[in-house]
């Protein structure tokens, strides 16, 4: 019988418990990039609903989002647009703070990464709280980006990223959830 997406991504990802700390339930990519079955049909689920569509960039966030992202810019024919911890990028840069559970983090982008009126799909692995995310979209919106989706393998619905991210009037697409 043939697996469903949902079955076979489920299978592929390995969660850790108590990692980076004791109480998180680390749900850990890396098995499913390295399957090469899971990898191949988690970028086609994601650029489906966009296929056709001119996107001009893929924004993936640091780090799981580059690998997603680079695969998915080169199914869309779009560029791709690394959003990174501060302190990484070369050239002019704009930046975004945005809270943790302790304290703060700031991410950033390049100044001149987007255009615009460009049309840009946002990725990372996972939403949990949704504040990585959020800040990147104000990242891409303060430098006139459209944001036609942001994409997820992963949701934590009772983290509330999708919601917080739905109040801002971005699309989100995801693929599994962990209650
Ligand atoms: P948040 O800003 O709370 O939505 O956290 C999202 C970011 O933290 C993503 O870049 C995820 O890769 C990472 N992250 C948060 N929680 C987890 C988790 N339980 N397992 C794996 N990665 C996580």
């Amino acid at each position: 019988m043939k697996q469903s997406l949902e079955e076979a991504l489920r299978a592929s990802i390995r969660t850790i418990p108590d990692y980076p700390r004791p109480g998180i339930q680390f749900r850990d990519i890396t098995t499913l990039l390295g399957n090469a079955r899971a990898f191949r049909r988690s970028v086609d689920e994601l650029v489906h609903p966009y296929a056709g569509l001119k996107i001009e960039k893929v924004a993936g966030i640091e780090a799981r989002g580059f690998i997603l992202g680079g695969a998915m810019a080169h199914q869309l024919s779009s560029g791709f647009i690394p959003i990174r911890k501060k302190g990484k990028l070369p050239h002019e840069t704009v930046r975004v703070a945005y809270s943790l559970e302790y304290g703060l983090d700031e991410i950033e982008m390049h100044r001149d990464a987007v255009n615009a009126g460009d049309k840009v799909i946002l990725v990372d692995d996972l939403i949990a709280t949704g504040g990585t995310a959020e800040a990147a979209v104000k990242l891409l919106r303060q430098m006139g980006a459209e944001i036609v989706a942001a994409c997820f393998v992963i949701d934590l619905p009772d983290l509330g990223g999708r919601a917080k991210l739905e109040a801002l009037g971005v699309e989100v697409n995801t693929l599994i959830s962990y209650e």
